[in-house]
This record gives structure tokens, C-alpha cells and sequence, in this order.
């Protein structure tokens, strides 16, 4: 798998995204970004390790805002193998709170025009547009509230709460062992993750290391091909229960 070092700003196509000093000062905070190209198995959080996968979507400004959420990521996650399993998988959920507050959330009152160009149906945000709650304290406590305990009769309250539970998943997933057959096959997933990304010398022996992990080449070979392969189930029966294909309906 390939791994390109590009400058965060690169990722966004739209000029209502390039054009935002919002966007931009997040461009700035993190400077360049690790990503690939490689088609990673669905669900799989290259992100975490240092291989953000590039995507194209239909819809440009919606590959924006994937975009957004995955540098919001790279903005909050914090690395540092010393730290007990519960610590790291607080902070990984945490990171995904504020990803999921900046893409699904405040780009919206962030960027003029931005809601007519993403999605045709209703969006969990909708409900604080145009109002007086414009607030991001009020969203953000809002969601947080919708996380912890969803509207019984909510559809779109209960995804988020869906993806919640499915953040807990995937950190219980990266507490195994890496398994396969590389080198670091009997190392802790998530605190490999850890040590190299916390590294000096990361950006010297990224795409060594990610060459390390690779079992073969293939469109199936990811690093943590046994944690992409475990959370793809999860991914796909969440995607089953809570996606939004049931707009569609
Ligand atoms: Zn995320």
C-alpha cells in the first residue's frame, strides 16, 4: 500500500470549502496529511494510522465534508502508547465526537450555502438551522445528549446513537492482536498505532512501516487487514439497521 504525505488544503475541491477561513485555519493547524489511495476495506479507519483514505464522491461538497471530518481526526487525535487501553479508546470516541460535530454539525453554520448542496433529506442539523439556537454549545449539547440517550420516536437520533455504540466496537477490535502473518502479528493493534505515530522519526519511516504491515499486494490487503475484516461486519449490519438508504424508501 502507498502512502502520499500532502498538504491537508489539497483535499478540498469545492470553492465554498477552499474559500472558508474556518477550513483553512484547520488546514493550517495540521499542515500535511498522510493519506492513500489504496481501497481500503469499508469502515476501515486508515486515518488513525497514518493512511487517510482519498475518496471521490458523486456529490463534491459532501467529499468535502468527508474530508473535513477525516482532517477534524488528524486535528484531535492524540497518540501516546503509554496510555492504558480505557484512556485511548475515551480519547479515539471523543475524536469521533468532535469529526462528526465539525463535518455533520457545524459546517453547516461554518459555510454560507453549504446545506442546499449535500443532502436532499433531513439531516440531524436541520433542526437548529435558521433558528434562534445557533449556537454550537446548544448542538453540541444536544448531541451529546442524542449519544447518550436518543428520542424514542427519533430515526435520526437513534443512528447517532447507533454510532456511538459502534465507536465502543471498534476500539474493542483494536485491543486484539494484530494476528496475519507480518511481523507485528503478535502486537496490540491499537498500541502499535501508538508507538509509531507518537515516533520522532514518524515521517521519516511512515511508508516503510505501513510497507511492514502489508501482508501482500491486493485489493484486500490493508494494514490490520484482521481488525478492517472484524469491523466491516460491524460496519455493514450498523449500515443494515441505521444507514440512510431509508430515506430512499
Ligand atoms: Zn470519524
Amino acid at each position: 500500500m502507498i502512502v502520499e504525505h500532502i498538504p491537508a488544503f489539497d483535499l478540498f475541491t469545492t470553492s465554498e470549502f477552499r474559500q472558508s477561513p474556518w477550513v483553512t485555519a484547520l488546514c493550517e493547524k495540521i499542515g500535511k496529511v498522510w493519506t492513500t489511495r489504496h481501497p481500503m476495506p469499508p469502515g476501515h479507519f486508515g486515518t488513525y494510522f497514518g493512511a487517510m483514505q482519498r475518496r471521490t464522491y458523486a456529490n463534491p461538497w459532501i467529499g468535502d465534508l468527508y474530508a473535513l471530518h477525516e482532517c477534524t481526526h488528524v486535528a484531535t487525535l492524540t497518540y501516546d502508547p503509554k496510555r492504558a487501553w480505557s484512556e485511548w479508546s475515551r480519547s479515539m470516541i471523543r475524536s469521533e465526537m468532535e469529526a462528526s460535530l465539525a463535518s455533520e454539525c457545524f459546517a453547516y453554520l461554518l459555510i454560507p450555502g453549504l446545506r442546499e448542496k449535500t443532502f436532499p433529506h433531513e439531516i440531524w442539523v436541520d433542526r437548529y438551522l435558521g433558528g434562534f439556537g445557533l449556537l454550537e454549545d446548544v448542538i453540541r449539547k444536544e448531541r451529546l445528549r442524542a449519544l447518550n440517550a436518543p428520542n424514542f420516536d427519533d430515526f435520526l437520533e437513534h443512528q447517532i446513537h447507533n454510532y456511538s455504540r459502534q465507536n465502543i466496537e471498534w476500539c474493542v477490535l483494536w485491543s486484539e492482536h494484530l494476528g496475519g502473518n507480518t511481523r507485528y502479528q503478535a502486537e496490540t493493534a491499537f498500541r502499535l498505532v501508538e508507538k509509531h505515530m507518537a515516533s520522532p522519526d514518524r515521517d521519516a519511516t511512515h511508508q516503510a512501516w505501513i510497507k511492514s504491515l502489508t501482508e501482500t499486494d491486493g485489493p484486500d490487503t490493508a494494514p490490520f487487514l484482521k481488525q478492517a475484516q472484524a469491523f466491516r461486519k460491524v460496519y455493514q449490519a450498523s449500515n443494515a439497521h441505521f444507514g440512510n438508504w431509508v430515506f430512499a424508501r
